[in-house]
């Protein structure tokens, strides 16, 4: 199963997207994570993203396309993984149509989590990442509508909705019913 988890930042992508994992067995593949694991090790990589994520800005695209092209070439990606920050512009969700074109590959489904965006800022608050402070939390909404919500008409009726408001489990069970319908 190749899987996109789209929905605004705070909505429960990355928590999700760990249920999924366990549950369908493939990997998750996080940009976010892997740009943070770069920073943590100091790469070049991670020190280039650290000034766009200080800021709740964009990573240019170049960069991030070409971190994941990388990861899903590895093995554990080759029978479907579930994308968690990617695509975030159409541009990325055209590199990454070639992406899978390229090995006669298509996504299954796209998740789209709904939540209203007081619950998004109280959450991201409360988990206090280095960029959960509320300056940079209202950058990355604006930097979501501008760039990352209109995936949602380029996919058009490959999205499948989901209620992202609720216990973590049920949200879960939502999503299952929802990539296996
Ligand atoms: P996330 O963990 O998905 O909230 O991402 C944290 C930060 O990493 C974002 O605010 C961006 O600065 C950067 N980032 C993550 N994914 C992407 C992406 N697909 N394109 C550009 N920047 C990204």
């Amino acid at each position: 199963m190749r899987l996109v988890l789209l929905g605004p930042p705070g909505a429960g992508k990355g928590t999700q997207a760990e249920l999924l994992r366990d549950a369908l067995g493939i990997p998750h593949v996080s940009t976010g994570d892997l740009f943070r694991q770069n920073i943590g090790e100091g790469t070049e990589l991670g020190l280039e993203a650290k000034k766009y994520m200080d800021a709740g800005d964009l990573v240019p695209s170049e960069v991030t396309v070409n971190m994941v092209r990388s990861r899903l070439a590895e093995p554990d990606a080759v029978n479907g993984f579930i994308l968690d920050g990617f695509p975030r512009t159409t541009d990325q969700a055209d590199s990454l149509e070639k992406i899978l074109a390229e090995e006669q590959q298509t996504l299954n489904a796209v998740v789209s989590l709904e939540v209203d965006e007081d619950v998004v800022v109280k959450r991201m608050l409360a988990r206090g990442r280095a960029d959960d402070t509320e300056d940079v939390i209202r950058n990355r909404m604006q930097v979501y509508l501008a760039e990352t919500a209109p995936l949602i008409a380029y996919y058009g009726d490959r999205i499948r909705t989901v209620d992202a408001i609720g216990d973590i489990d049920e949200v879960h069970q939502r999503i299952l019913r929802a990539v296996s319908a």
